[in-house]
C-alpha cells in the first residue's frame, strides 16, 4: 500500500531527515585513520537521542532472527551496506559508508553518505562521485508524471555507464511512519516502466555500486553485505517527495560537506 503524504508530513518527514544531515555531520568531524566504527556509533546514537529521536536501525530486526545491534549502518570498502560497527579502526584510503535512520514526532529519516578516511586513490574518489551522480540523476526523474522506472533506469545507466556494478538485491523504498514503505525503488530497471509518480510521494533512493561486480554475499554476522569480488562500493541516500517539476529533497547532505571542505583544505 502506497501513502502519500500531506503537506504537514513532509514537513515532519523533513525534521526527521535533517537530523541525520546534522548527525553525520558531526560524524565527518571525527572520521580519520584510527577510528573506529563503533566510536562513531556511540557519537551518533547520543547525538539523536539528544535532539529528542530515536535511531530506528537500533534492534531493527533481523529476517534470520536477532536485532541490528547499533544506531548506524557502517559499511568499510568493500561492504556495500548493513556493516556492524566495530573495533577495527578506520585506516587512511578506506571509505566508510554511513547510513542512519532516525524516528522523530512519529516520522522516519533515512539518509546515508559515503566518506573518504584520509587521502583514498583517484579510483575510489571516481567510485565515489559517480555514485552520488547517480542519486542527483535518480532525484531528477522523481517528478509529477514521470514513472518509478525512470528513476530506476537513471541510476542504472550512469553508473553503468563507468563499468559499475549496480547491486540489485537492496533497493530504496517508501519513506513515511515507517522506515521502509512501498513502493520499492529499484536502481535498475527500465524507463517508462513500473507506478506513475504522484505529488507527495515520499521516497527513499539510495543507488548502491560498486567498482566491480554487482554480486554480493553476506557475511556471517547475517548483516554485512559485501562484494563478492571485494572491490569497494559506495552508497548514497536521499530521502525526498515527488513534486511537480522538481522533487522536494528532505534530507540533506549540506552541513556534511561543509565539514568535509574544510577539512581537505
Ligand atoms: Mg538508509
Ligand atoms: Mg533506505
Amino acid at each position: 500500500m502506497i501513502y502519500l503524504k500531506t503537506d504537514e508530513e513532509v514537513e515532519l518527514l523533513r525534521e526527521a531527515n535533517l537530523l541525520i544531515g546534522k548527525t553525520l555531520a558531526e560524524l565527518a568531524k571525527l572520521i580519520k585513520p584510527g577510528v573506529t566504527t563503533k566510536q562513531l556509533d556511540k557519537v551518533a546514537e547520543e547525538f539523536i537521542r539528544d535532539h529528542g529521536a530515536e535511531p530506528t536501525f537500533k534492534g531493527f530486526p533481523n529476517p534470520y532472527g536477532g536485532a541490528f545491534p547499533a544506531s548506524i549502518c557502517t559499511s568499510v570498502n568493500e561492504q556495500v551496506v548493513h556493516g556492524i560497527p566495530n573495533d577495527v579502526p578506520l585506516q587512511d584510503g578506506d571509505i566508510v559508508s554511513i547510513d542512519c535512520g532516525t524516528r522523530l514526532n512519529g516520522f522516519c529519516g533515512d539518509s546515508c553518505y559515503t566518506f573518504p578516511v584520509g587521502e583514498i586513490s583517484a579510483e575510489v574518489k571516481k567510485l565515489l562521485k559517480t555514485t552520488k551522480e547517480a542519486l542527483y540523476k535518480g532525484i531528477e526523474q522523481a517528478v509529477v508524471g514521470h514513472r518509478l522506472g525512470d528513476i530506476s533506469y537513471a541510476i542504472q545507466q550512469h553508473c553503468e555507464a563507468q563499468g559499475y556494478g549496480v547491486v540489485r538485491e537492496f533497493v530504496g523504498h517508501g519513506v513515511g511512519h515507517e522506515m521502509h514503505e512501498d513502493p520499492q525503488v529499484p536502481n535498475y530497471g527500465r524507463r517508462g516502466n513500473g507506478i506513475l509518480l504522484k505529488n507527495g510521494l515520499c521516497i527513499a533512493i539510495e543507488p548502491m555500486i560498486s567498482m566491480g561486480t554487482k554480486d554480493i554475499y553476506m557475511q556471517e554476522d547475517r548483516w554485512g553485505i559485501v562484494t563478492r569480488d571485494k572491490k569497494p562500493a559506495a552508497h548514497y541516500e536521499h530521502s525526498l517527495c515527488v513534486r511537480k517539476g522538481k522533487a522536494d529533497i528532505l534530507s540533506s547532505f549540506d552541513e556534511i560537506e561543509k565539514v568535509l571542505a574544510d577539512k581537505f583544505i
